[in-house]
């Protein structure tokens, strides 16, 4: 077998791992922030018939700039949002990825606060573009004058801000964008992938004269529709004639098209869980406080809980019990999805089952 370092491949992608959080087969699967609940029989039966309908046309390209569905997209989002001014791909992934082939790449910067989520660093990396981390407080927090110093110090052609934060659930303070937005002579990227669960409202509204502000959504979380692979944004119009730039022709397939539509279709339906999501959230919050557990605030699906001296044997030891969460490389914490009502009260259960020592000694 060849090794990869035999391979002439780029000097910056030497000796990288690819991403991505193990998959094991154990029974409660609370890793990658899934919404834990399938898609409604009603939605099933409208996406097969959605799919069956596009697939006698398949001889054809599909809609290269997804009109329907980003007119779809919009509606949902509100705000007075039109077609133009929103853009889908596959995945907020993809979205990211193109955003850093426009506004990134050979030669620019882009900043991060981390602990954030990993990828924008990674697909940053992908695309040439230099990353700066800069640190978040110590309880992960953001203060508008911090994030103006780092900005005015390294000033950056794209800024990533995301809200609620990923892995920490924080959602960021209204002020932090608006000081952003004063001082970042470049991009700036609000990734909202888990807006529908925040108890803050949108940051969508800081769109209007804004023309070089982002804001990244996805369909694989809220809208349980992680296996379709549909992530979109909003933004001012010419931002989206820059991404149709870069993207590939036909980059969305006209099966994700129509499928991402009859999801739509469903939507508050699909939002209704979402509600239950939050309640189990805010319980599983409370459960581990009172036993003893530092718990970050979580505007999320997914919950930051620390104290460990040894994060990694406390993963072991809970996936020794069935469960499987996510060690996020930060010391001392672990990142806990909230999954369906019996998976956060079988987690809790392998918590006190496995009786987790916390550094100050419960
Ligand atoms: C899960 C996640 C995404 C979603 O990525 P998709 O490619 O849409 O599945 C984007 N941003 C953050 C912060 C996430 O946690």
């Amino acid at each position: 077998m060849t090794g990869l370092e035999e391979l002439p491949i780029r000097d910056d992608l030497r000796g990288l791992s690819a991403y991505g959080a193990p998959q094991l087969e154990v029974p409660i699967r609370l890793n990658t922030n899934e919404n834990p609940y399938p898609p409604p029989p009603e939605l099933v039966a409208d996406l097969r018939e959605a799919v069956s309908a596009a697939a006698t046309g398949m001889n054809r390209y599909p809609d290269r700039d997804a009109v329907e569905l980003r007119s779809a997209l919009a509606a949902y989002l509100g705000h007075g949002l039109s077609v133009d001014q929103v853009w889908a791909a596959n995945g907020s992934n993809e979205v990211l990825q193109q955003l850093l082939q426009a506004f990134g790449g050979a030669g620019r910067t882009a900043l991060g606060f981390v602990p954030s989520y990993s990828m924008h660093q990674l697909i940053a990396l992908a695309t040439g573009t230099d990353w700066i981390g800069s640190p978040r407080a110590m309880d992960f927090t953001l203060r508008p004058e911090d994030a103006v110093a780092e900005i005015r110090t390294h000033t950056p052609s794209i800024v990533f801000l995301c809200s609620p934060n990923n892995p920490t659930g924080t959602a960021l303070d209204p002020a932090v964008l608006d000081a952003v937005l004063d001082v970042a002579a470049g991009m700036v990227v609000v990734d909202e992938a888990y807006a529908e669960f925040s108890h803050r409202p949108s940051l969508l509204p800081s769109l209007a004269g804004h023309p070089r502000l982002v804001i990244t959504r996805t369909m694989s979380k809220a809208f349980g529709f992680a296996g379709a692979r549909l992530g979109y944004l909003a933004a001012d119009p010419a931002v989206i004639a820059a991404l149709q730039l870069v993207r590939l022709p036909y980059h969305l397939s006209a099966l994700t098209q129509a499928a991402a539509l009859a999801a739509l279709r469903h939507a508050e339906q699909t939002l209704a869980q979402v509600g239950r999501l939050r309640t189990d959230r805010d319980g599983l919050v409370d459960s581990l406080r009172s036993r003893g557990f530092d718990v970050v605030d979580s505007d999320a699906n997914f919950v930051l809980f620390g104290g460990f001296a040894e994060e990694k044997k406390v993963w072991h030891s809970l996936l020794d019990r069935g469960v499987l969460i996510r060690d996020v490389g930060l010391p001392g914490w672990l990142r806990v999805s909230v999954g369906t009502t019996q998976e956060c009260q079988a987690f809790l259960a392998a918590v006190d089952d496995a009786a987790i020592p916390t550094a100050g000694g419960r």
